[in-house]
């Protein structure tokens, strides 16, 4: 796509900070570092975000995150745990429109990532929990 930013540094052409790259993914240093070694990986096919992966694409990008995990774990000795994070539309905070996995190093709790996961245990009945989960499963194609 021309007008991205993300196929722009995949074609070399706004300069980046490479990790990995094969004929699938382009890992880079994300520009914020919100945590030391905070890494981006992206397909090299333009993909707006997860709703338009295909299944094979899918396969094929998640095949090469656990090696950039592991690469991480040996660069930074320090490191204590990773968040991997796919933000997908405008609510759940993605900014750039083609598709990217983070990859965030985590040191401590105060290391600069927070992520709240709020807590409704018991406020939905089973019964609304298996009409939910129903409904969900007939979408699935
Ligand atoms: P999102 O909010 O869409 O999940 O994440 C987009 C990420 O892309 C942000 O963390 C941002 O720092 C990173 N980013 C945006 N523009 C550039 C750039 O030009 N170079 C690099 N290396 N990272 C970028
Ligand atoms: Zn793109």
């Amino acid at each position: 796509m021309t007008d991205c930013i993300f196929c722009k540094i995949i074609k070399g052409e706004i300069p980046s900070s490479k990790v990995y790259e094969d004929d699938i993914v382009y890992a880079f240093l994300d520009i914020s570092q919100t945590t030391p070694g905070h890494t981006l990986v992206v397909p090299k096919k333009h993909v707006d975000d997860i709703f338009a992966y295909s299944d094979e694409l899918a396969a094929n990008v998640l095949a090469r995150l656990p090696k950039i995990a592991r690469a991480l774990d040996a660069a930074f000795p320090e490191m204590e745990g990773l968040n991997i994070l796919n933000n997908n539309r405008e609510m759940a905070y993605q900014t750039v429109f083609h598709s990217h996995w983070h990859l965030i190093p985590r040191y401590s709790q105060e290391d600069g990532f927070k992520l709240t996961f709020a807590t409704h245990t018991g406020e939905m009945s089973a019964e609304e929990l298996k009409q939910m989960s129903t409904n969900i499963a007939k979408h699935i194609e």
